[in-house]
C-alpha cells in the first residue's frame, strides 16, 4: 500500500512537497485550513493532487502515515495538537526535500538577520564559480519543488527557525547561522532560550567533515554555543581579531582562510554596503570556499552582486537627498546596522507594528546620525516616548505619501532619508514589500 502523507498547509512548501511526494508515489492530501492562492491550487490540479481548502477535514488527516506542516502554522494550532497527541511523525518540507536530493550539496543558511542577503550572495559567487546550483527557500522555489522539478548538485537554502523544529535527519554540508536576535518570540512560548535552541538545531546532525560557519561577534552566539554538542568543523567570521581558519576584517580588509586556500579584498569592492553587508559577504565568501569555489571567482562575484530589493535599496537623489528603502528591517537589529552605515544627516521613517522593541538599543546611534524622526504607524507612543528628549523633530503619519512629504520637508540638501521601520507592516500595508513599493511611488511622486 501506498505511504500516506499529509501537508499541511497549501503555499510554496506546502504545493513543493506535495509535487515531490506525488513523485515519489506517495498517497498524498493537501488541506488548507484557508483559501489556497491561485497559482497554487492550478498547481495542485494540474498534478492530480487530492487536496481540500478553507477546512481541515481531522478524519482525512489523522490517518496519515506521515505528516508535513508548512512553517506558518503554529504549534498551537488545534489540529497540531490532535496530530502530537496522536504522536504521528511530523516533518517539515526541508527535511522532506532532504531525503530525496541524493548526492547533492546543501549550504544552509539561518539566523535572525541577513538570511535571504546571505542566501543570495552565496548563491550568486557559486553560479559565478560555474557551480550546478540552485537558490531555495523563500527567494525562488521551495528546496522540495526545486528536487522535485530542477534538481541541482548544490542547493544554497534559506532556513527559517520554523522549518528547523521539525528537521530529524537533516544534515547541511556547509551550516550559516548569521546571528540571533529576540525574534518571533510568540512562536516558541516567550522563551528565547527555545529560539535559540531551534537555530542551533541546523548543525544537529552535521559531522567533522562538514562546516559550521558562524560570527564570533554575535553576542547570544558565543554566549550559547558551548551548549550544543557541535560535531562539524568550525568556521567562525570576525571583525576583532585575526583567525587561523574563518574569515576577519582587519584595516578594511576581508581575509579568507579556508584550507590552503587564502585570499584577500578590500570592503570598498564589495558590491552591497555597510557593516551588516560585510559579515553576510564574510559569510557567503566562506560557505563558498568550503564547497571549493575558486577565490579568483569569489572576488568577481562580491564585486558584482546587485543589491536586493527592499534591503537598503538605493531609490532616488532629489535636490541632493538620497532616499533609501529599508522596509525589510523589521526588527531592532536591522535598523541598528542601516543607521550605523549611514554617513550623512538621516530623517528616519520609523515605526508600524513593533513586536516588542527595546529601543533604547538605537539611542546612541539616534542621537550621533538622526535629525528627524517620521513616525508612521497607528500607534506611534513609544517611539516618541524613546527619542522624544534627543531628537527635536518629530512628526506622525499614517501613510507612505505622507512620511515621505515629511521627510522631505525635513531634509536638507546633503542628507538621506532612510526607511528602516524597525516593525512589522500589517497595521497600514500588506506586507513589507507593499510598504516598500509605496515608499518608492510615493518618492517618484514627489
Ligand atoms: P532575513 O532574510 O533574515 O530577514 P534580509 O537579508 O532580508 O534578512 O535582511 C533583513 C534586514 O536586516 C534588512 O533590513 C537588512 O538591512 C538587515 N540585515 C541584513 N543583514 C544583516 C546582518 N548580518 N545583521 C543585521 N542586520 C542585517
Amino acid at each position: 500500500m501506498k505511504k500516506r502523507l499529509v501537508i499541511l498547509g497549501a503555499g510554496e512548501s506546502g504545493v513543493g512537497a506535495a509535487l515531490l511526494a506525488k513523485q515519489k508515489g506517495y498517497d498524498v492530501f493537501v488541506s488548507d485550513g484557508g483559501p489556497i492562492k491561485e497559482k497554487y491550487r492550478t498547481e495542485l490540479q494540474e498534478n492530480e493532487i487530492d487536496f481540500e481548502e478553507n477546512q481541515h477535514s481531522a478524519e482525512r488527516i489523522l490517518n496519515a502515515g506521515e505528516i508535513m506542516k508548512s512553517p506558518g502554522i503554529p504549534e498551537k494550532n488545534e489540529l497540531v495538537k490532535k496530530i502530537r497527541a496522536k504522536g504521528i511523525n511530523v516533518i517539515s518540507e526541508i527535511e522532506f526535500a532532504y531525503r530525496y536530493k541524493g548526492n547533492s550539496k546543501i549550504i544552509a543558511i539561518t539566523g535572525s538577520n541577513g538570511k535571504t542577503t546571505t542566501t543570495a550572495l552565496t548563491y550568486h559567487i557559486c553560479k559565478t564559480g560555474g557551480a550546478d546550483c540552485a537558490m531555495v527557500g523563500n527567494v525562488g522555489f521551495s528546496f522540495a519543488k526545486q528536487v522535485a522539478m530542477h534538481p541541482k548538485e548544490l542547493y544554497v537554502a534559506e532556513i527559517s527557525s520554523f522549518q528547523l523544529d521539525d528537521i530529524k535527519t537533516f544534515r547541511p554540508d556547509v551550516a550559516v547561522l548569521t546571528n540571533i536576535t529576540e525574534d518571533h518570540l510568540d512562536r516558541y512560548e516567550y522563551k528565547f532560550e527555545n529560539y535559540i535552541n531551534s537555530k542551533f538545531r541546523v548543525t544537529m546532525n552535521q559531522q567533522p567533515e562538514d562546516i559550521f560557519i558562524y560570527n564570533l561577534d554575535d553576542d547570544v552566539t558565543v554566549k550559547t554555543i558551548s551548549n550544543y554538542p557541535i560535531k562539524s568543523t568550525l568556521a567562525p567570521i570576525t571583525m576583532s581579531k585575526e583567525l587561523p581558519q574563518g574569515a576577519y576584517l582587519l584595516n578594511a580588509k576581508m581575509h579568507l582562510k579556508w584550507k590552503t586556500e587564502e585570499m584577500q579584498m578590500s570592503i570598498e569592492d564589495f558590491a552591497v554596503k555597510g557593516k551588516h553587508n560585510q559579515y553576510n559577504s564574510m559569510a557567503a565568501g566562506l560557505a563558498a570556499s568550503a564547497v571549493d569555489i575558486r577565490k579568483e571567482k569569489i572576488r568577481e562575484a562580491l564585486q558584482t552582486f546587485e543589491s536586493l530589493e527592499h534591503r537598503m535599496e538605493p531609490v532616488a537623489t532629489i535636490k541632493n537627498v538620497e532616499f533609501i528603502n529599508d522596509s525589510k528591517a523589521t526588527n531592532i537589529n536591522s535598523t541598528w546596522f542601516a543607521l550605523e552605515s549611514m554617513e550623512k544627516p538621516v530623517i528616519l521613517i520609523l515605526g508600524g507594528v513593533d513586536k516588542g522593541n527595546d529601543y533604547d538599543l538605537l539611542k546612541d546611534l539616534v542621537k550621533e546620525k538622526v535629525k528627524a524622526i517620521v513616525c508612521m504607524g497607528t500607534e506611534n507612543r513609544k517611539i516618541h516616548e524613546a527619542f522624544g528628549d534627543i531628537v527635536s523633530l518629530m512628526v506622525n503619519t499614517d501613510n507612505t505619501k505622507d512620511a515621505v512629504q515629511s521627510a522631505f520637508h525635513f531634509a536638507n540638501s546633503g542628507d538621506v532619508v532612510l526607511l528602516s521601520p524597525a516593525c512589522a507592516s500589517f497595521d497600514l500595508f500588506k506586507n513589507y514589500e507593499d510598504r516598500g513599493n509605496q515608499f518608492k511611488q510615493a518618492v517618484k511622486e514627489l
